[in-house]
């Protein structure tokens, strides 16, 4: 029968000891809240004694965020399991993770402790966090360069002294699966009571081997996973989780395990973990980067077209992405070119299409990647024929940090120029009310991007924005100057001429 891995998520501790990944107690919040909704089965919280925004964050989330058990995790010394104790509390299922070496490394030259205290100290660990929950997870830390002798006897005791979940950690990502593998199943078979609790790894990815040991270690009867949302951590981090869940599931006919996860949650998880800690997720990424899904070869393309699994192992709909890219390049033939434009809404007729086709190559010579926005432009240029009803005369805008935002703007219309001023939050928003003014429409703005067209200081700046009146429909605008300003007013009356021909707002427009 299909076992069940337990999936612990330490992105809010381990992740956060990613060099240059901070965050602060309200982001923290919202990566636990979607953590729940990505129904890990754990989330270790933070190291309540480290700092009182850790533990403010783990308290926090311990209250605020139910249906999943929440750690804190302490070293063997009382004060910090105390401590975490205090900050996991008032969650319904309060875990207290405490932790010590085991390798001989650590404890001459770091701990300068025997054996025989480090044995000791854990058992009295143990036994102080057990005082205040039934939940308590031991780590033998450098697991994978301890003596295993002395490695089966620390956590034989802990067992002993009431620890539900026992972790055996790569900390420094030195296991190799096989051997790795082999040694989780010694421990499994020596250790007096294993069976009694859930035998856990923590596998670090210094080789990148973190997710090949960590199901290297399920085989062998590990049911307890810890990693983090994009595989973020110290050094080269930890597993990725969204690698471990979606190789269970993918490979369901090898592994014969489940986990309680929304897969549908993934993507989701990914994107706000990487906004909130800026750590970029590599477009290599497995399972969530930009490419994963994204097929460029003429060759592959056309066998995703035809049947999808002929190169999809996975249906990116399962992680949460709404399509698979095929990425337009120069390399893709006409029967991707008409696809995208379908899955854009364009029913092209076949002449239209053989003129957008000599266009889209055109540029897909100067271009590497030709993005559905870039489609959109050609179609609304070359095919449609969108007309100019509004086109931008001049702009002024007055801006900086003691002014209010400013922006004087003329636009012409049937040859005549309507100028209108407004302030603004920022010289984009009043840019966007002038324009507004002007138009007589109340517009929302619905996206704002920019990208840099070519390198250096006077690159061009490419704005990208969408618009919208009822809050469904968006119209897409786009503008390209060295000005981001000016840029960005372009895109803006781009996108209004488009909401304005597609709705027939105006009878009057010179073709
Ligand atoms: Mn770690």
């Amino acid at each position: 029968m299909s076992q069940r891995v337990y999936l612990f998520d330490t992105t809010l501790r381990d992740g956060e000891q990613s060099p240059g990944a901070s965050l602060n107690v309200s982001e923290k919040i919202q990566i636990a809240r979607q953590l729940a909704k990505l129904k890990v089965d754990i989330i270790e919280a933070g190291f309540p004694i480290a700092s009182p925004g850790d533990f403010e964050a783990v308290s926090a989330i311990a209250r605020e965020v139910k249906g999943v058990t929440v750690a804190g995790l302490a070293r063997t010394n009382f004060e910090d399991i105390d401590r975490a104790w205090e900050a996991v509390r008032f969650s319904d299922q309060a875990r207290i993770h405490t932790f010590i070496s085991t390798s001989d490394i650590h404890l001459k030259h770091q701990l300068r402790l025997t054996r025989e205290q480090v044995l000791e100290a854990a058992v009295a660990a143990v036994k102080r966090a057990k005082s205040y929950t039934a939940d308590v997870e031991f780590s033998a830390m450098d697991a994978s360069r301890s003596d295993l002798e002395f490695l089966c006897q620390v956590l034989e005791a802990a067992i002993a002294a009431g620890a539900t979940v026992v972790n055996i950690p790569d900390t420094v990502g030195y296991a190799v699966p096989d051997e790795w593998g082999r040694f989780i199943q010694t421990i499994c078979s020596k250790v007096a009571g294993i069976e009694k609790v859930i035998v856990s790894i923590h596998c670090h990815n210094d080789l990148g081997l973190a997710v090949a040991n960590s199901l290297a270690a399920v085989i062998n009867g590990a049911r307890q996973v810890e990693g983090t949302i994009n595989g973020i951590g110290e050094r080269a981090g930890n597993a990725a989780l969204e690698e471990v869940v979606m190789t269970l599931r993918t490979r369901k006919d090898y592994f014969d395990y489940f986990t309680n996860v929304n897969t549908e949650e993934i993507y989701r998880s990914s994107r706000l973990v990487s906004s909130l800690t800026g750590m970029k997720v590599q477009a290599n990424k497995a399972v969530v980067g930009k490419n994963a899904f994204a097929h460029e070869s003429g060759i592959h393309q056309d066998g995703i077209i035809k049947e999808r699994t002929t190169y999809e192992i996975m249906n990116p709909a399962m992680v949460g992405i709404s399509k698979s890219n095929l990425v337009l390049g120069k390399l893709s033939g006409r029967h991707a070119f008409r696809q995208r434009l379908e899955g854009l809404g364009y029913n092209l007729s076949a002449d239209e299409l053989n003129s957008a086709f000599i266009v889209f190559k055109k540029l897909a010579d100067k271009k590497k990647e030709i993005t559905d926005d870039d489609l959109e432009v050609i179609i609304d240029e070359e095919i449609r024929r969108i007309p100019h009803t509004y086109a931008l005369e001049y702009l002024h805008i007055s801006s900086g940090t003691t002014i209010v935002p400013t922006a004087t703007i003329g636009l012409k219309r049937n040859g005549q120029l309507i100028e209108e001023a407004a302030c603004g939050n920022g010289p984009v928003d009043a840019i966007c009310r002038a324009i507004d003014k002007i138009t007589g429409l109340n517009c929302t703005l619905a996206t704002w991007g920019i990208n840099a067209v070519t390198a250096g200081k006077d690159a061009l700046g490419d704005v990208t924005l969408r618009i919208t009146i009822d809050g469904r429909k968006t119209y897409m605008g786009r503008g390209i100057s060295t000005d981001i300003l000016d840029a960005s007013a372009k895109a803006y009356v781009s996108a209004v001429n488009k909401l304005v021909w597609e709705n027939r707002l105006v009878e009057d427009i010179a073709k």
